[in-house]
């Protein structure tokens, strides 16, 4: 049996990356490796549509979360986060774990804070220093227009708007300076194809001069270490030089594809699952969907731990669960990374043998992955119109 992850981090990982990973470990301060980490750095801007220089840490995703509350605030300031999910949710817990007065905006889990709610929130605290976001909530499969909001951001206060770009960052079109975005983060093992243990931040110059004004604890998150350090193309630690061996390679993959033929892909596979699911009778959680991962909900009168054990032990698919008080509620399929379509007929038809299998009546089989084929049948003509308008621009050929 083979085994197949559809979990939004860790996502499955190209056999060159792992060939690349298989390779002897070299030496951080070699030239072969200096040339390496340098293509990366010159690479990481292109994903993030940036001119800044973007900062590899290692860490998993939660480490650039930490270093940007730590390295951009100072001890009694005031930030702004959504809580619509779990990711959202941690900023405001690391906020608080450094002391910073962090103003919570509660949504109900499974929707997008809008730039409204976000404005209101602006006026009534006119002094906030960052408005924290997360552009796909992983968690609930939900995605936020942080382009809207930085302009209502910059529009309304000083603040710097911080996204995390985890699950959004090789998935969701982002242009970091263009849409005026002061920090963007992203993760190793979600849309770079490439295991867990590293994490990237770039930062705009107006995030750089609160970094100088920052008097929050850091040591090992120090941005101006890192800064001084790259100025040498160096790290101020031991990086992680393997993953960054094999992000190399995931990175020039990234590059021949193209962001925009990329994102395009995304959007694809996505609707894909979401038509693919309908027509089994599911009901999807979330709106609007992420082009990362789709939640659903478990369908009325199967045993859950049933489906998902048939699923795993029988297909070989890894779904993820809910979190939280969504995790008897819904399922996610993720479709982030290194996917492509025939992925998406192999999952919804895993689904639909394993729906069966539990006694689920609400379909005919074959009704899902007809659904699937008829949204790439049909997505065709977009992909051709994009294409033609050549929007995207490529800032660091
Ligand atoms: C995965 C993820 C994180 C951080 O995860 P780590 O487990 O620390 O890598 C943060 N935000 C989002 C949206 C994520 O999907």
């Amino acid at each position: 049996m083979k085994k197949r992850l559809f979990t939004p981090g860790p996502t499955p990982i190209p056999e060159e990356v792992s060939l690349a990973l298989a390779q002897p470990i070299i030496h951080h301060r070699n030239p072969e490796f200096i040339e390496i980490f340098s293509r990366v750095n010159e690479n990481l801007k292109y994903l993030f549509q940036t001119k800044q220089d973007v900062y590899t840490l290692t860490s998993s995703g939660t480490g650039a979360m930490e270093a940007a509350v730590a390295n951009l605030l100072s001890s009694g300031d005031k930030a702004i986060f959504v809580n619509g999910g779990k990711f959202g949710e941690r900023w405001g817990e690391i906020c608080r774990a450094y002391g910073v007065e962090a103003i919570e905006i509660k949504i109900e889990w499974g929707r997008a804070v809008t730039p409204e709610e976000i404005e209101t929130e602006l006026k009534r605290n006119p002094d906030v220093k960052a408005v924290f976001l997360t552009h796909s909530e992983t968690s609930t499969g939900v995605f936020t227009d942080v382009k809207e909001i930085a302009k209502i951001v910059s529009e309304n206060s000083n603040a710097v708007t911080v996204v995390d770009g985890i699950t959004s960052v090789g998935a969701h079109e982002l242009y970091m300076d263009e849409w005026g975005l002061d920090v963007v983060i992203t993760g190793s093992q979600k849309g770079l194809m490439i295991p867990p243990g590293l994490s990237f931040i770039a930062l705009s110059e107006r995030a750089w001069e609160m970094v100088e004004r920052s008097n929050l604890p850091k040591y090992y998150f120090s941005l101006k270490k890192a800064k001084k350090a790259l100025q040498n193309g160096d790290t101020p630690w031991t990086p992680g030089i393997a993953l960054i061996v094999a992000l190399d390679v995931a990175l020039k993959m990234i590059r021949e594809e193209g962001l925009e033929n990329i994102w395009i892909r995304h959007e694809k596979l996505s609707l894909a699952v979401r038509e693919g699911c309908k027509a089994l009778g599911l009901r999807l959680f979330g709106h609007p969907p992420s082009h990362a991962v789709t939640a659903v909900y478990f369908p009325d009168g199967i045993d859950r731990k049933e489906f998902q054990k048939v699923l795993k032990y029988k297909y070989g698919i890894t779904v993820a669960g809910g979190q939280e008080h969504l995790k008897d509620k819904i399922f996610r399929i993720s479709h982030l990374g290194y996917y492509d379509e025939l992925d998406i007929v192999g999952v919804i038809s895993a689904l639909e043998m394993a729906l069966k299998d539990v006694g689920y009546e609400g379909f005919n089989p074959g009704d899902g992955v007809r659904a699937v084929q008829r949204v790439f049948a049909e997505f065709e003509g977009v992909v051709e119109k994009r294409n033609e308008d050549d929007e995207f621009p490529n800032c660091c050929h």
